[in-house]
């Protein structure tokens, strides 16, 4: 789909165009990139790092939703099957279990509530797929320096990661003309460009687009350590545990007998002295006891409350830890860049292949700020409770001691709300009519079809383009990109049509219930061409 007006214009160091050019190849660029080039959409991405090799792990729970946007893509399963599935959360102050959460499932859906697994297995998964796309090719080693756009195309000047002198100015390569770039520099062109490029963003900087927002004072202490213990695959949070007074602990199970433990520590925390004192020892041993065990991944971090001012300027548009940034307590940052990819995918293709027109793209700037905001509230209520400010610290505390006796204090306790697909309402999308079932703005819900299939798998057998779901009646003819699927199967009857009458649901390819119409040709026409901004 590489654009012949884009390869006229190249200069004599242009040494590649692609439809998209994605910068970052972590695990939101890689989604994306693999989203895109499934759709046959060439994308080129640059990454800083000079291998695939990803030292540590960050992100760990990687909920429904994410594996089955990767089961699209082809890793769901995978990642699914390498992971440690768990349902139950379970939260503590001191010795006292306060409560227990299951989370949902049902008999209809294909992969549990919560996989653990790290992120940079994951990662690795992405990236052997990446490798092996014909419509990808990913640039190692090439730090983005320089980005510029025009009518037509986004220019970005990557530079040797390893060099940091290329000695001249390249922050806008556009600016340059058709001047060649200076030695070790890259031009590298696309009709759109996504800064994927995680929390410290160059794109978004270069773009002088602000990340207002703020960092939380305390610190968190994490250790991935490998060791045979006897402890449940759930998730335990505890508040003021003997093995941590004053702050927090979280245990998470991992794969292959790792196990998470995240200490909530003061801000001036100093990891070299806790090692040197033994002091490091002694935490680990008041929480394992006297088990064998062995470090895999250590490390300390302090969490930031951040979301980007804007998400689109031009062709360029930001996703993941690049547009927002927040404390990971709901697994909300990389579950929620996920859902950005799988959102922002759909669109771009349509518009590179001009069966919609470019303000589509505002609509994912509108929606996954709206999702991001949501997430920056949730989990800045459980920074506020878990870390509290001086004014609500004696608040804080009462809450907790009356918990383990008084049900209404308990359910104001915060242990961290666990991410589910965003619910897109307040006009984002048209609202429902009256005795539909309010499916329109949420994600399409699994079931079992007719034929012993899933919707989720009929979804991606639609490879990108658009379900029109119909229940209760015959097919209604559909626009160009949308596929249909007459089903009457009584699970899905159950949730789409629970009063017998006939109806349509417009489903997007990201999953995303659009409209639900009467299923006649004209009405599914016209849910469409709201969904995809197209002009009738
Ligand atoms: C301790 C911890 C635990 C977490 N746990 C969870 C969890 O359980 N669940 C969850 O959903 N989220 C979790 N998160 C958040 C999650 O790790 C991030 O949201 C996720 O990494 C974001 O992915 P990304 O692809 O947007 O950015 P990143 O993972 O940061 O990837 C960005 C990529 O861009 C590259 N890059 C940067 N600058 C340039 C440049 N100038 N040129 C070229 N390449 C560049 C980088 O090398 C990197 O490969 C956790 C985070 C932390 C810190």
């Amino acid at each position: 789909m590489v654009s012949s007006a884009i390869a006229s214009r190249s200069g004599p160091d242009l040494r590649a165009a692609y439809d998209v050019v994605v910068v970052g190849a972590g695990p939101v660029g890689l989604t994306l990139a693999l989203l895109l080039a499934d759709r046959g959409v060439s994308v080129g991405i640059l990454e800083a790092r000079t291998t695939p090799e990803q030292q540590g792990s960050k992100a760990l729970c990687m909920q429904r939703e994410t594996l089955e946007i990767w089961h699209s893509i082809g890793i769901g399963e995978r990642v699914a099957q390498l992971g440690t599935a768990w349902s139950v959360g379970r939260t503590y102050f001191r010795d006292t279990e306060l409560f227990s959460i299951t989370l949902p499932g049902s008999s209809g859906e294909h992969f549990p509530p919560f996989v653990n697994i790290s992120q940079s297995e994951v990662e690795q998964a992405l990236v052997q797929r990446a490798l092996a796309h014909e419509h990808v090719t990913i640039h190692y080693g090439q730090t983005m320096v320089g980005v510029g756009q025009d009518d037509e195309a986004v220019t970005l000047a990557g530079v040797l990661s390893e060099s940091s002198s290329y000695g001249a100015d390249v922050d806008d390569p556009v600016r340059q003309g058709d001047r060649p770039m200076p030695d070790g520099v890259r031009r590298i062109t696309g009709r759109y460009a996504v800064a994927a490029d995680g929390a410290r963003s160059q794109v978004r900087r270069l773009l002088g687009i602000d990340f207002p927002g703020h960092t939380h004072a305390d610190r968190f202490l994490i250790a991935d350590i490998r060791a045979e213990l006897p402890f449940p695959a759930e998730r335990r949070f505890w508040f003021d545990p003997p093995f941590n007074p004053g702050r927090a602990v979280l245990i998470h199970p991992q794969p292959d007998g790792i196990w998470r433990i995240d200490w909530q520590v003061p801000g001036d925390f100093d990891l070299d002295a806790e090692r040197e004192s033994g002091r490091l020892e002694q935490r680990i041993r008041q929480i394992i006891g006297d088990v064998d065990y062995a470090e895999v991944w250590l490390t300390v971090y302090r969490f930031h409350q951040r979301c980007a001012g804007t998400w689109r300027q031009g062709r360029v548009l930001l996703a993941g830890d690049a547009a927002h940034l927040m404390s990971p307590f709901g697994a909300r940052g990389l579950n929620s860049g996920v859902a950005d990819s799988a959102n922002l995918a759909w669109k771009l293709e349509h518009v590179l292949a001009g069966r919609t027109p470019e303000s589509l793209l505002d609509s994912y700037c509108d929606e996954r700020l709206a999702a991001a905001q949501e997430n920056l509230a949730v989990t800045e209520e459980t920074m506020r409770f878990m870390a509290p400010p001086p004014d609500f610290r004696a608040e804080r505390d009462a809450i907790l001691r009356a918990s383990t006796t008084d049900p209404i204090a308990r359910a104001a306790v915060n242990s961290g709300r666990l991410a589910t697909p965003m619910i897109y309402a307040g006009g984002l999308f048209p609202a429902h009519r009256p005795g539909d079932p309010e499916l329109v703005g949420t994600v399409l819900a699994d079931a079992r079809t007719e034929d012993g299939s899933r919707l989720r798998q009929c979804l991606t057998s639609a490879a990108g383009r658009w379900l029109a779901l119909t229940v209760g009646a015959r097919s209604p003819a559909v626009p160009d990109g949308v596929v249909v699927l007459a089903d009457d199967s009584p699970a899905v009857r159950s949730i789409y049509a629970p009063d017998g009458s006939a109806r349509s649901y417009l489903i997007r390819p990201d999953g995303y219930v659009a409209a639900c119409t009467d299923p006649t040709r004209e009405d599914v026409r016209a849910a469409w061409l709201a969904g995809t901004a197209a002009q009738p």
